[in-house]
């Protein structure tokens, strides 16, 4: 097969990858620190996630369903992997195959592995106030999983990114479950829960976001860098006479005579029609702001500073997560994991 080099790329930083899950295990202090790696290692690629990450001593893998457990096979040696959604009964070869435990997540799940887990070992989720996925506090505490072997017993937090009561409400019940439930282990913290101190931290805790360059909390600026680069060639360059308008819609006029740099790629690439107004991209040290709407596979920049600038040329797209996020109105975790298919994932 001949080789197609694709017009979009993202420029991965496996130095700053490891760099930030360096600096969340320090702030996870004696607790382990594991990675999060669903939704294809939110865009990145989970393999490659997980074994950059295997190489710098993380040993605690989670997905969320057994297709993205399954297309990590085999583990890199001395990992584990689990499954945050659990069994259903669809799920059972999987689970039964699979060198990977479960997060059971109701009372019903666990019926299920007693009956059919074959005695292997298995996490379970307790819900203490999200109403997501997890066993009831009450459930936990009433029996539910007596004799259980539990590896490790998580909670998730639901306002760890804001400064809510909720957190200490949701600390104290995990506390009591931890009391009354016996488990190798016990785990609370994401991201955002990592930053709010070492009483979250127990003995694993979960990182996300902040693996890849997002801010959970303000405390985490300065310490996270940026591990996601989104580059696109440039598809033409024109000249656009003062008056005329570009792109769909005519919502932009050169306001002069301009220099348009039309892009390679789109909102089908997860680049946004939010961006719209706020995006940009960069060229030799030169601001390029994105003009007018954005197509399927098509953006266009003001390229009018950027002399020289000429077709074949990659631009580095703006993409400071917490930047573009508060600019384009998507959550740093919507501007990763909906980067699409087309871009060729580079590590460097
Ligand atoms: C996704 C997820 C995480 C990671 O959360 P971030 O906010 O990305 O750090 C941790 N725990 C559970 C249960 C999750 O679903």
């Amino acid at each position: 097969m001949i080789a197609i080099p694709s017009p979009l790329r993202l420029r991965l930083d496996s130095a700053a990858l490891v760099a930030n899950w360096r600096w969340l295990a320090a702030q996870s202090g004696a607790a382990a620190c594991g990675a999060a790696i669903k939704a294809n290692g939110y865009g990145l690629g989970a393999r490659a996630v997980m074994e950059h990450l295997a190489k710098a001593g993380c040993r605690d893998f989670f997905v969320a369903t057994w297709g993205e457990a399954a297309a990590l096979m085999p583990l890199p040696a001395g990992t584990s992997l689990s499954v945050l959604h659990g069994v259903g009964a669809d799920d059972m070869v999987a689970a039964r195959s699979l060198p990977v435990r479960p997060v059971l997540n109701s009372v019903e799940q666990v019926v299920r592995w007693r009956e059919a887990g074959e005695g292997r070992p298995c996490d379970v989720m307790v819900d203490t106030g999200m109403n997501r996925l997890g066993l009831r506090v009450d459930e936990a505490l009433g029996g539910a999983l007596d004799g259980l072997s539990i590896e490790t017993l998580h909670s998730h937090l639901a306002s760890a990114d804001e400064d809510s009561a909720q957190n200490a409400q949701q600390l104290e019940a995990f506390r009591t479950v931890r009391q009354h439930v016996s488990a190798r282990r016990y785990s609370l913290a994401n991201s955002a829960g990592i930053c709010l101190g070492a009483d979250y931290a127990f003995d694993l805790t979960r990182p996300g976001i902040a693996l890849y360059g997002g801010i959970p909390l303000p405390e985490a600026a300065g310490h996270i860098s940026q591990v996601v680069f989104p580059e696109a060639r440039l598809l033409q360059i024109r000249s656009v006479p003062a008056g005329e308008a570009v792109g769909y819609g005519a919502t932009w006029t050169a306001p002069a005579d301009s220099r348009v740099a039309v892009v390679n790629m789109g909102y089908a690439d997860g680049y946004l029609r939010c961006h719209a107004g706020s995006g940009g991209a960069t060229w030799n040290g030169k601001p390029l702001p994105l003009i007018g709407r954005v197509s399927m596979d098509m953006i266009a920049f003001d390229a009018s500073t950027a002399a020289g600038l000429n077709e074949g040329d990659w631009l580095a797209i703006d993409y400071d997560l917490p930047t573009v996020s508060q600019s384009s109105g998507l959550s740093q975790y919507e501007l990763l994991t909906g980067l699409g298919a087309r871009f060729d994932r580079t590590w460097v």
